[in-house]
């Protein structure tokens, strides 16, 4: 078969990376983005292609800290700075060249704290409230070339998945990294058991994160030569890395305690013990294992603290989309009237922190609780199922919580 051409470069089919066939003829796809580059640059100026008209438009701080405060309990200083975070980036991205020289700079998040403790959802509930694609990968699947596992190039795939395929909305959304720590480098931190290089994933993370042109496989997966590459801009996508950093507080407690000379004789100020990671300075992670550049590309360090009783309760009732209202909520279709009594919430606290289960372990423990009569109950005349400590003390036997904390 004869080899195909680009109609409008003249290239051959073997030096482009895709080539899209038309009635009469091709295009590469590279005069494919160039041709969308022109016909942008025309509307542009008419502002069809600007999804945010103006900074009147964007949500401030404060409206963005309060539709987090519906969704997610406590952890006041992280929502507080993601949302001056996200609101910096989502300026930044209506920065007109105004002449000056100053060049707002990406405002990359990494959020430290226990797992469980609600940076997923975080950043989840962020991306829904401004509807832009959200992708979550984990950082531990991510290897560096040559290694068996995933080019950093696939976290871009799950953008794009998530904005079906629309490039120009995937060059807007957030991406969220999890386990960040995972790919700290294997030094003196005995908590750390990779052995393929994290600094190799580190470094090959670095451009995606400063903001560069990337060829994405469309499908994930190792990359290989003759695969079809959408390009995606990460100039503009928001990334936000999370990590639990077990042992970080070993790390921040001992260089507190190493005050400079004299100033141990100035008065002490009170140090929160039970919430070390607030402490948190880069110079920490770069302590922990993370190399100075990723550091300095994830510019806005916050902490989340662990959660204690009081919001492990809060959790059960208070977000918008609480464990017990959805409970309330599947019963109330079969005509039922749900009511969890408060000594009822203390109990499933007091064994999801037992067990160490934390917020996750609460939906099994729930679900556990009222399994029965979600069998039991519909289909029968019954209208109201009242739970309170004697119900789920018999219903969560030594046994079953001993299953619980294992699956988790
Ligand atoms: P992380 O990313 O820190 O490991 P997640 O955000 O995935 O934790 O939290 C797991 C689940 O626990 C969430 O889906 C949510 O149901 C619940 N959760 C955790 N922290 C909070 C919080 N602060 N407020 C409300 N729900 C929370």
């Amino acid at each position: 078969m004869p080899e195909k051409y680009c109609s409008f470069c003249g290239r051959p089919e073997s030096s482009v990376n895709m080539l899209i066939s038309g009635l009469d003829g091709y295009i590469c796809d590279d005069c494919a983005r160039q041709a969308y580059e022109i016909t942008k640059a025309e509307f542009d100026d008419n502002d069809s292609f600007d999804d945010f008209a103006g900074l009147d438009e964007l949500k401030k701080p404060k409206d963005i800290y309060n539709y987090l405060n519906q969704y997610v309990i406590g952890q006041d200083e992280a929502k507080k700075t993601l949302s001056v975070a996200v609101y910096n980036h989502y300026k930044r991205l209506l920065q007109k060249d105004t002449g000056d020289d100053v060049e707002i700079e990406k405002s990359n998040v990494i959020m430290i704290g226990e797992t469980g403790t609600g940076k997923t959802l975080m950043a989840r509930t962020i991306a829904k409230m401004l509807d832009v694609p959200f992708a979550i990968v984990d950082a531990t699947v991510l290897t560096q070339a040559g290694y068996v596992g995933e080019d950093v190039e696939t976290i871009l795939t799950r953008l794009l998945q998530a904005a079906d395929y629309d490039v120009n909305k995937a060059e807007r959304g957030i991406v969220f990294i999890d386990e960040i720590d995972k790919i700290a480098r294997k030094g003196d931190n005995p908590s750390i058991t990779r052995d393929v290089s994290g600094e190799g994933v580190q470094q090959a993370l670095l451009k995606l994160l400063e903001g560069t042109i990337v060829n994405v496989p469309p499908q994930g997966g190792r990359k290989h030569p003759n695969q079809e590459f959408i390009k995606v801009n990460t100039q503009n996508i928001l990334f936000i890395a999370g990590g639990a950093f077990a042992g970080l507080d070993k790390i921040i407690s001992k260089r507190i305690n190493m005050k400079p000379l004299g100033y141990q004789a100035q008065k002490q100020e009170h140090i929160d013990e039970d919430n070390i990671l607030r402490y948190a300075i880069p110079t920490d992670l770069r302590k922990y294992g993370l190399i100075p550049e990723i550091i300095g590309r994830l510019p806005v360090l916050t902490y989340l603290n662990s959660l204690d009783r009081k919001t492990l309760k809060r959790i059960l009732t208070e977000p918008k989309n609480a464990l017990i209202k959805q409970y309330k909520k599947l019963f109330e279709m079969d005509g039922i009237k749900l009511i969890v009594k408060d000594e009822a919430l203390d109990y499933i606290v007091d064994k999801s922190i037992e067990y160490k289960l934390g917020a996750r372990g609460l939906r099994s423990l729930v679900e556990a609780t009222l399994k029965d009569d979600m069998f039991a109950l519909p289909g029968t005349n019954r209208k109201k199922l009242v739970v309170d400590k004697e119900y789920v003390e018999q219903k969560l036997s030594q046994n079953l919580l001993d299953k619980i904390s294992k699956a988790s």
